[in-house]
């Protein structure tokens, strides 16, 4: 069972090395507390909780997943208590305004306490994840009282939420929710539907479940345009803050379900509950969507996340099982066999596990300076400001959450595939991860969404191109000084400076045969997604060899091992990964004839 330990050395050397947070963090208005020696207080504080309370309930949560009676559901063993220590920790308002007792820390906070979570136990995770969503929803569109009596228990994690946007018929396109709100003429609404798949809607951890909820006016427009949101609590709050009856919406039954069984994943059914509007009436879809970005870029988290604990399972593993002799001659001669990490296949799969892990947690923290500027920008009612970064982030989003997520599922099976059959039994865990890593493709739209939502709506509609222009320049102006450099550095550079110039003539071809070839955007979609992770993940592993190569450069008590590793490993990353992207690119550019043209009852023939 993998052992987690949280990767406080590679996260020191992203925030500091890398990417200057502290620089970033003092010129960040509102981030006075967040010194370097908080920070680093704050991180050895979560690694600490996570290594110790969260991640022994991983396996076990798994094995015993959620039961539901009579609509009241109950989380494995464990998880009430490590739930109580997170509120008591102050864990769940780091981010939040101190106005309604969070830290009020910047969010890329967050996100670096998401990924320790969420590593040591995404299911966990999943609880608190939710109320997320929930807290920026109340924030940005709430009324004062409704931001007076949620946010404070919100914040302070004795209170959790939830978002209900699922329902049987659509998952995807919204503009088909049936879910009805009819007022009931106090002010209030009467709220009758169903939702699924929604997570944390019923449980054992808080005292109560305040539900973002998305719902038609009688006199709705169709589609998205006749979409409110309402907020429904599972107990409805008295005049003095505490709470009253209990809400008519309960839980019809938990989703059995592949991975992440310890997070109660529930059918809520919605029976005339009392709802309140938040946001404008039909403006519900446009509102749920505001923080969108963040909560896509926390999904992106999970795919790093179980990159992460896939190889911090199979490393030990490699290290320990014998199998055969090398091929370049016995290694371990005082053992019957060599240990598996001796085999240049077996290198293969751990060093794919970390140059994504790697890469992974740099393209993150990236866009997490990218958060905190936006929120500034809210926080400082400078619209401006708030619309820059959310458009930059924007451009970031997909390609984090569909392409991270990808190569995070595949790392989760490479984990397993190190410990051959035994990755395949229960009892050592890796199983555990591919099954909860599949998820992370699916939910908070599925990549073929996340990619279309990359070629269709950024790159052609929004931008005619200029989101990938923008980002190949930076790639070009890092790559440049460094073109003629000799080694590694070198050979790294060039190779980014080609894809810059390649990604920026295969967005325009595609932009060319879109005008021509509508389907070409959903056929090529996958490939340009993938093409754009696979460089953007280069232009982040050439950042951080660059750094590690100055470091070696300039000696000093830093530990050259850690360096070399990181030089060496993005060498591998170059040689090894990125050039993926030319199927990619070959396969985007085909014709769309041999996806399209086969009728539709030519499928299949039994
Ligand atoms: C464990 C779990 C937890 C979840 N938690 C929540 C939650 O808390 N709240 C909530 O509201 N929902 C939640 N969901 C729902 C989840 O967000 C949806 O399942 C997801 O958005 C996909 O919707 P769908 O299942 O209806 O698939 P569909 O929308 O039916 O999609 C099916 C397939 O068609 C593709 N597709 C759809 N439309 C297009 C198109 N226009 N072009 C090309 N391809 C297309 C999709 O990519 C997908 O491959 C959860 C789901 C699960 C399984």
């Amino acid at each position: 069972m993998p052992q987690y330990k949280a990767p406080l050395r590679d996260v020191r050397f992203l925030l500091n090395e890398v990417f200057d947070y502290p620089a970033h963090y003092a010129q960040l208005p509102s981030a006075e507390d967040a010194t370097p020696d908080m920070v680093d207080a704050i991180l050895e504080g979560c690694a600490t909780f996570c290594e110790e309370v969260l991640a022994p309930l991983n396996l076990s949560g798994d094995q015993e997943g959620c039961t539901i009676a009579d609509g009241e559901v109950t989380t494995p063993k464990g998880f009430k208590e490590a739930y109580a220590e997170y509120v008591a920790g102050g864990w769940q308002g780091l981010s939040h305004p101190k106005e309604y007792g969070g830290q009020e820390l910047p969010m890329s906070m967050n996100l670096l306490k998401a990924e320790m979570m969420g590593t040591a136990n995404w299911s966990f995770t999943m609880y608190p994840g939710l109320s997320l969503g929930c807290m920026n929803t109340v924030f940005q569109f709430g009324s004062t009282e409704q931001k007076n009596t949620y946010m404070p228990k919100l914040v302070s994690g004795e209170w959790t939420g939830t978002m209900c946007l699922t329902e049987p018929q659509c998952g995807t396109d919204l503009g088909q929710v049936k879910t009805k709100a009819e007022p009931a003429g106090d002010g209030t609404y009467k709220i009758t539907g169903t939702k699924i798949f929604i997570s944390a809607g019923e449980h054992d951890l808080a005292e109560n479940i305040v539900h973002i909820v998305l719902a038609r006016l009688p006199d709705a427009p169709k589609g998205t345009r006749g979409i409110s949101l309402f907020i429904v609590p599972k107990f409805l709050i008295n005049a003095d803050g505490s709470l009253g009856a209990r809400n008519t919406v309960k839980a019809g039954a938990l989703e059995h379900k592949m991975g992440i069984r310890a997070s109660a994943t529930c059918v809520m059914n919605f029976d005339e509950a009392v709802g309140y509007m938040i946001a404008e009436p039909n403006k519900g879809l446009e509102a749920m969507f505001t923080f969108m970005n963040t909560a896509r870029i926390g999904t992106a988290v999970q795919g790093l996340a179980h990159a992460e604990l896939s190889y911090q399972g199979s490393l030990p593993y490699a290290k320990e099982r014998r199998s055969m002799r090398a091929l370049s001659g016995k290694k371990d001669a005082d053992h019957v066999a060599d240990a598996l990490i001796w085999h240049a296949d077996v290198r293969r799969m751990l060093l794919t596990q970390r140059a994504v892990a790697e890469g992974a947690r740099a393209m993150i923290y990236h866009a997490a300076k990218l958060a905190d500027m936006m929120v500034a920008g809210v926080a400082e009612g400078n619209q401006a400001q708030y619309e820059e970064y959310d458009d930059k982030l924007g451009f970031y989003t997909p390609i984090l959450k569909g392409f991270i997520t990808e190569m995070g599922l595949e790392c989760a099976n490479l984990g397993m595939q190190v410990f051959g059959g035994h990755g395949y039994i229960k009892e050592h865990g890796m199983e555990q991860i591919a099954r909860d890593a599949r998820i992370s493709t699916l939910y908070e739209g599925t990549t073929g969404i996340q990619a279309l939502d990359l070629l269709g709506r950024k790159v052609l509609l929004q931008t005619r191109g200029k989101c990938i222009f923008n980002f190949t320049n930076e790639m070009i102006a890092q790559a440049k000084p460094h073109l003629l450099s000799g080694g590694a550095i070198g050979t790294m550079a060039r190779a980014c400076f080609k894809r810059a110039m390649q990604w920026k003539a295969l967005t325009l071809r595609i932009m060319l045969r879109a005008n021509k070839d509508r389907d070409i955007v959903s056929a090529a979609c996958y490939d340009y997604l993938m093409y754009s992770g696979f460089v953007m993940m280069g232009h982040f592993w050439l950042k951080q060899a660059l750094v590690a190569q100055d470091k070696l450069a300039r000696g000093g008590k830093d530990s050259k091992e850690f360096y070399t590793a990181k030089l060496q490993t993005a060498e591998f990353y170059f040689e090894r990964l990125l050039p993926r992207a030319d199927g990619h690119k070959k396969s985007m550019l085909s014709p769309t004839r041999s996806v399209m043209q086969m009728d539709q009852e030519h499928f299949s023939f039994i």
